[in-house]
């Protein structure tokens, strides 16, 4: 085991813009002579695009490879070799892990990983945990039975592996995770936005003050927007009296991004990643701040099924920040992960991200954490309806409450809405990810 210093690496992670471009060449140019010659799916893919790994001889040569999506690997997975298909690079015999994406948009992906590839994803989370003051003397807590996914086996193996003492609090319901919290005194715990303040919910119940009650001093967010939104931060710091950090990956990718304890936004791992930003309508690459786009991103180091230029439809923008105060140099990106290209949907020709509608509703402290979209088609016209929750003892305020949320809403997302207000307890409870945007408009 490396000494847990070793996880703040100025040498790597404070490299001068030019160095650290002329590093990420070289590992790009490592991995794409990789895919093209050992995985058929991508031997044809650049071979049709009339590239060759000679081909990449600058920085700006990365723009030319094509981009490789989700759908493509859906299309020669149930292929030999079963069940990854020929996007696989290394034999069979090697693959020792297997994981899948949650499948909420349809099939899922399967992903393989070599023990090389999963050391190495585990080995780029141990950064991030340490940046985000996870120390050896923690003890860790991860309120999830892990199953196939990948994000809380990384969270797990990297506590591991950074020295920490680490319990899977999985199996367990949240009353009996809770309890465990506070008998083991955990210091530290990885959750959903939506599962943090959920507990939080739970042990108040319980008759437990988590701020109070139990020792929880860091909270690591993965799976869903949320830690960057300011205002879902500050209900969770608060419920929890905890400093709580943003992190951000995907099962094809890997962690590619995580905050810092000055947490001014996600720095992408640019050691381990390529992290570019696209256009959506136009395809330009985006590097000035302020832009939103589409993430475009390479993983470095996963040999068995390689993730070149995959164009992962999350929706990021470069922070005008340049400089973290932690020293790091890996660029930081303004609010996380904003949501995915396919949740930014056009209601009433106005762009609507569903990360805006969250930031209104959880700033206002007469409403509960739970709120619900729905858009709908009525006759030609979208129709749009907010449901959220009151606080118990609100109700009498109901009025006061509803000129904030027109007017804040109005503002922040240039768009009119239905508002109803239910009880306290009466919207729809997440243990994981949770399914607040509903877009029915194409189902009728
Ligand atoms: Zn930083």
């Amino acid at each position: 085991m490396k000494p847990v210093e070793q996880y703040w690496n100025p040498v790597l992670e404070t490299l001068p813009r030019e160095k650290l471009q002329r590093l990420q060449l070289k590992k790009f140019q490592n991995i794409f002579r990789w895919a093209y010659e050992n995985s058929p799916f991508y031997h044809k893919l650049y071979s049709e695009a009339g590239l060759e790994p000679g081909d990449i001889k600058t920085f700006d040569d990365i723009s030319k490879v094509p981009k490789m999506e989700k759908s493509m690997m859906k299309g020669v997975q149930g292929k030999d070799p079963y069940p990854y298909g020929d996007i696989l690079s290394l034999p069979l015999e090697q693959v020792t892990e297997y994981r899948q994406t949650s499948g909420t948009t349809g099939q899922p992906i399967y992903q393989a990983d070599s023990w090389q590839d999963w050391e190495g994803g585990v080995e780029a989370y141990c950064y991030a945990l340490y940046a985000q003051g996870y120390r050896n003397s923690d003890r860790i807590f991860v309120p999830f039975g892990y199953n196939i996914f990948i994000a809380f086996w990384t969270y797990h193996y990297a506590g591991e592996k950074l020295g920490c003492e680490v319990i899977p609090g999985g199996v367990l319901n949240t009353e009996a995770r809770i309890l465990k919290m506070q008998e083991l005194r955990a210091t530290a715990m990885g959750a959903t936005p939506t599962y943090v303040l959920g507990m939080a919910e739970t042990a108040r119940k319980m008759g437990i003050e988590p701020a109070k009650d139990l020792y929880i001093k860091k909270i690591t967010c993965a799976g869903e927007p949320g830690a960057c939104i300011p205002a879902t931060r500050k209900r969770m710091e608060d419920a929890w009296g905890a400093k709580v950090y943003d992190q951000a990956g995907s099962t094809e990718i890997g962690h590619w991004g995580w905050e810092c304890q000055h947490q001014c936004g996600l720095h992408a791992n640019e050691a381990f990643y390529l992290v570019e930003i696209e256009d959506i309508d136009t395809g330009e690459l985006i590097t000035e701040p302020g832009r939103r786009g589409k993430m475009v991103v390479t993983t470095f180091d996963r040999m068995a099924q390689p993730c070149i230029r995959f164009d992962s439809k999350d929706i990021i923008e470069w922070s005008p920040i340049d400089r973290c105060e932690c020293g790091r140099t890996f660029r930081l990106l303004r609010g996380g992960v904003m949501g995915r290209a396919d949740t930014i949907t056009k209601v009433k020709g106005v762009l609507l991200a569903p990360a805006s509608i969250e930031e209104v509703v959880r700033a206002i402290p007469e409403l509960s954490d739970e709120y619900e979209v729905l858009v709908a088609k009525k006759g030609d016209l979208d129709d749009i309806t907010l449901k959220v929750e009151l606080i118990s003892g609100q109700e009498r305020n109901v009025d006061a409450i509803k000129a904030r949320l027109v007017d804040q809403l109005r503002v922040k997302t240039g768009l009119g809405y239905n508002l109803e207000f239910h009880d306290y307890g009466t919207l729809p409870r997440y243990d994981g990810k949770a399914k607040r945007f509903k877009d029915l408009r194409h189902k009728e």
